[in-house]
């Protein structure tokens, strides 16, 4: 806990990835769990760990990079925050992120932006790109992030390290401030595979306060580390290694699979048909969500409250114009719009049925093949300043993700080589429900 402390002292002032550190309470915490006999302490004992600010911290600042909670002081921690403490792990304080999680750059918090350690005017992706960059600059081992259509894995991509987007209803979603509530899933990022099977073995598992959590029994993730893959099918989506993606990257890809049939897999071209509309489809389910789960920002019950408002219709207009910024504002509209009477046909429910489309597509490759594999992200890590001004480029972007969200099913992005001018480059393998496992098993064997 102390060296974490060492390194974030001498690196965050140019990586940027925490908002708010908690070294008092840590080194407590970890005076105490050295006094504790050894079958207290929890399989993780003394393990620095960062936690993406949209879950709650009792008695720790949560903004979710926002004004709207700027002094957010929450009074329970959520589900995955008591697990990671009951593991023994050692929470060192909140980590940067695109305001409520929306952006893919990190560059749309309210208060930093956040550098990516390989290249500081490098984004480290987003929206958990604190979370991939405090593990990446060596601040943390651990961290947990949050992946609605993505964030998890493409931060992890950029900034070469290990993320996981468990299945839907793996990980409990209790006290994670909602963004798009069908989609949202805590994921882990680590350096490596094992850590990153140890940290979600500790914090999966049903949670009656989460009513989408699932029963379905946790495996032993590190015990299925075997190595081997040998007959293992792959599946490579030709709309996943089309135009849009960079030379480097596919380069890159094609080499990861020539190394996964070394090791006794199989690979053949299929397709994702529906892959073309998941942008546009995210676009108006997650702001849909979006619209309806941010409506509880209103001034009064939680965060920002304009000063001076004469009435109550000051206070909402005020709170909600002053509090969030512009990119959470365009979504709740475009969300309220999506959503309204005489549109909500043509795009929310139209959107809905194109989910299902989507999903369906990855049924029908899973039946003939085990895990798929492609890019995570089409390029490597944005300059700062730069893409962020043109939204189609990041919404271009999501393709290669979004889907994986609509699906509900598990994906890990892994590092698998360098562009020449040294930035990472993530591999992504999808697996079916709960299959985690065989995506650790996977992912490790690359390794
Ligand atoms: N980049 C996507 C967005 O802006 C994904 C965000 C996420 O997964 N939280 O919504």
């Amino acid at each position: 806990t102390e060296d974490s402390f060492k390194q974030i002292k001498a690196v965050d002032d140019k990586v940027k990835a925490f908002l708010t550190l908690t070294e008092e309470d840590a080194i407590a915490r970890a005076e105490k769990l050295d006094n504790e006999p050894f079958e207290n302490r929890g399989s993780l004992f003394g393990l620095p760990i960062g936690i993406k600010d949209n879950i709650i911290t009792k008695g720790t600042k949560t903004t979710c990079a926002s004004k709207m909670l700027e002094d957010f002081v929450p009074v329970y921690d959520a589900t995955v925050v008591e697990k990671v403490n009951q593991a023994g792990l050692i929470s060192v304080g909140k980590l940067n992120m695109d305001e409520f999680a929306m952006g893919s750059t990190t560059e749309r918090s309210a208060f930093q932006t956040t550098h990516n350690p390989w290249g500081l005017d490098r984004v480290p992706g987003g929206s958990s790109g604190g979370s991939a960059a405090a593990v990446a600059a060596g601040e943390v081992l651990f961290s947990l992030g949050t992946d609605t259509g993505g964030s998890v894995r493409q931060p992890a991509a950029f900034c070469g390290i290990v993320g996981m987007k468990p299945t839907y209803g793996r990980v409990s979603r209790y006290g994670l401030v909602a963004f798009a509530s069908s989609l949202d899933q805590i994921g882990p990022l680590t350096r490596t595979v094992e850590d990153n099977a140890l940290l979600l073995g500790a914090i999966a598992g049903i949670d009656h306060r989460d009513s989408s959590s699932s029963p379905n029994q946790v495996p032993d993730f590190k015990a299925g580390l075997t190595g081997d893959i040998k007959g293992l099918r792959i599946g490579v989506p030709k709309e996943y290694m089309g135009e849009g993606v960079s030379p480097e990257v596919k380069a890159s890809v094609e080499a990861a699979l020539t190394v996964l049939e070394s090791l006794g897999a199989t690979r053949d071209e299929v397709s994702l048909p529906h892959s073309h509309y998941a942008s546009p489809t995210y676009y108006a389910i997650a702001t849909a969500e979006a619209s309806s789960n941010l409506a509880r920002f209103d001034g009064i019950r939680y965060g920002y409250h304009p000063k001076g408002a004469k009435n109550l219709e000051e206070i909402y207009l005020r709170a909600r114009a002053e509090g969030f910024g512009t990119e959470v504002k365009k979504r709740i509209l475009y969300g309220t719009y999506a959503l309204s009477a005489d549109h909500h046909e043509d795009l929310y429910v139209k959107a809905m049925k194109v989910r299902t489309l989507i999903a369906r597509d990855f049924n029908s490759v899973f039946e003939n093949y085990d895990v798929i594999v492609g890019p995570t992200s089409a390029t490597t890590a944005y300059e700062i300043g730069g893409v962020v001004r043109d939204p189609l480029t990041l919404y271009t972007n999501d393709i290669l993700t979004v889907s994986v969200n609509f699906a509900g099913i598990p994906a890990i992005s892994i590092p698998c080589g360098f562009s020449d001018e040294g930035l990472p480059i993530g591999l992504q393998i999808i697996g079916k429900h709960f299959d985690e496992a065989t995506l650790y098993r996977v992912a490790h064997a690359f390794e």
